[in-house]
């Protein structure tokens, strides 16, 4: 059960996104969204932030709340804030909900210290999508302290968590005014190529180099362009943005894992839409598969280990890199908390 007293963001120290995105348009680098579970999770992210003086956006999806119990989570991130502070440098923290499915879940997590909410209507139809989105945008900015909503036109293939879908369809760029303007989004995730988990693509939708590396298809940058020119300056979000490297696919497949065809967006082109009107670049993937090349290899070099300490916390250590190099070569946040 969750409390029923309501908690606002600004108590936990918490900001939401209007600030950080419109610094981030105009600077032409993305703030990193990136999902978090558990205590090594978020003291990855934290330290990597603080290291690099980088704003972040925590992202809790239904599955970690289910995962981990929505009220931990939150007092987590108020605690991130306070860590944050510890560790010499306070960056702005925002505490986002990732794939809110229906205005209920919104509701709940404006009400209990969320800065920032998506409302996720991309399967809906148009109408329904718009009307949906409209009222969690009702709701969040009536808050004395203003919540951002972040929504979605367009839909990206792949399996988050619940979050699921055969096939993809490109955001088209005729509908993005409207949709902005009859919802009142703060901002909007678009679908230009990228996908949720860790096999992107099928082989046959790729190509391969003289090395046989998978090549994936480049991201549509023309419908991204489109979108920039409807809404001048209005802050873009991409989901499914892990790169899926495959040093730490070989590390675990190396140590007994047994992951097949794994693809993700290349971090060149990442970089490129960073500079555009991309504000928000969520990364999950990644991290996974960060943490779980950590884990295997201390389990297979050290069988008799049986301390979570000695394997979580090179799994910490090795996110806290990835996402290091993610601030500074990918997403151009670094140095701009
Ligand atoms: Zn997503």
């Amino acid at each position: 059960m969750e409390s029923k007293m309501t908690v606002s963001y600004k108590e936990l120290g918490l900001v939401n996104t209007k600030e950080l995105f419109a610094k981030a348009v105009k600077g032409g680098y993305a703030i990193p969204a990136y999902n978090f579970n558990n205590m090594e999770q978020l003291q990855a992210i934290i330290m990597a932030c603080v290291e690099t003086k980088s704003p972040v956006i925590l992202q809790v999806s239904k599955g970690a709340r289910d995962y981990a119990n929505a009220t931990l989570l939150r007092n987590m991130a108020r605690g991130a804030v306070e860590y944050a502070k510890e560790l010499g440098y306070p960056i702005p923290v925002v505490l986002h909900l990732d794939h809110g499915g229906d205005f209920e879940i919104c509701k709940q997590c404006i009400d209990n210290g969320f800065s920032s909410v998506m409302i996720d209507g991309s399967h809906l139809p148009y109408d329904e999508n718009v009307a949906l989105t409209r009222k969690v945008v009702e709701y969040a900015h009536s808050q004395k302290d203003y919540v951002t909503v972040e929504g979605e036109l367009g839909v990206l293939a792949g399996i988050e968590d619940e979050v699921s879908a055969e096939h993809s369809s490109y955001t088209p760029p005729e509908e993005v005014i409207d949709f902005v303007g009859k919802t009142g989004v703060d901002s909007l995730a678009i679908s230009i190529g990228t996908s949720h988990g860790a096999n992107k693509f099928k082989p046959e939708q790729c190509t391969r180099n003289e090395e046989g590396i998978l090549l994936p298809p480049p991201l549509r940058f023309d419908i991204l362009e489109e979108v920039e020119k409807k809404l001048p300056g209005f802050p873009i979000v991409l989901h499914g943005s892990s790169s899926v490297p495959q040093d730490l696919v070989k590390i675990i497949n190396t140590y007994g894992g047994k992951l097949k065809d794994a693809i993700g967006i290349p971090e060149e082109q990442l970089r490129k839409a960073a500079a555009s009107a991309v504000c928000k670049i969520n990364i999950d993937s990644d991290g996974r598969l960060a943490m779980t090349a950590a884990v295997r290899k201390v389990l297979a070099e050290k069988p008799a280990e049986f301390d979570p300490r000695k394997y979580l916390g090179p799994a910490r250590d090795a996110l806290k890199e990835l996402y290091k190099h993610k601030n500074i070569n990918v997403l151009g946040s670094a140095g701009k908390a």
